[in-house]
Formats: C-alpha cells, sequence, structure tokens
C-alpha cells in the first residue's frame, strides 16, 4: 500500500450559467496490492466527492461543467458565444 499527497488546482466553467470558478484540491492517492488507485479528495480539510466525477455549480446548482486545468477560465469564457 502506497500513498502519494498531491495538490492539484482545477478550473470550473458551468455551461448553463457561465460562472467560472477555480479550486484547489489536496488528494490522497493511494495504490492498494492489486494496482487498483483510489484518490480521495479534500477542500479545505474536509472530504469532497471526486471533481471529476460530480462537479456542479455553486451558482446554479447545475452540474453540465466544463473543468480545465487552472488560469484557462478567462479563455474559455471569452470563446463562449
Ligand atoms: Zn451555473
Amino acid at each position: 500500500m502506497h500513498t502519494d499527497h498531491v495538490q492539484r488546482s482545477y478550473s470550473f466553467v458551468c455551461l448553463d450559467c457561465g460562472h467560472g470558478w477555480e479550486d484547489t484540491y489536496d488528494i490522497d492517492v493511494t495504490m492498494d496490492e492489486h494496482a487498483r488507485i483510489t484518490a480521495v479528495y479534500r477542500l479545505d480539510g474536509r472530504r469532497v466527492p471526486s471533481p471529476l466525477q460530480s462537479p456542479y455549480c455553486p451558482a446554479c446548482e447545475n452540474h453540465k461543467i466544463r473543468i480545465m486545468r487552472p488560469g484557462r477560465v478567462a479563455t474559455a469564457r471569452r470563446h463562449e458565444k
């Protein structure tokens, strides 16, 4: 069993209302003896669901979210119609 602690920032854009935001997650990545990988996400010390699997918009609670690397929110919004 082997655990890595990493920090990742993700940028999100809501496809419904256009709200954009960015969060930095503390992630414990554990690989078990069968090489299965489990990732536990924490935001401000609280355990949260994976933002990649169940993102939702804090502004309108829509679940259609586009996820990007950090720093791209402004660019993505410029391309929206
Ligand atoms: Zn929204």
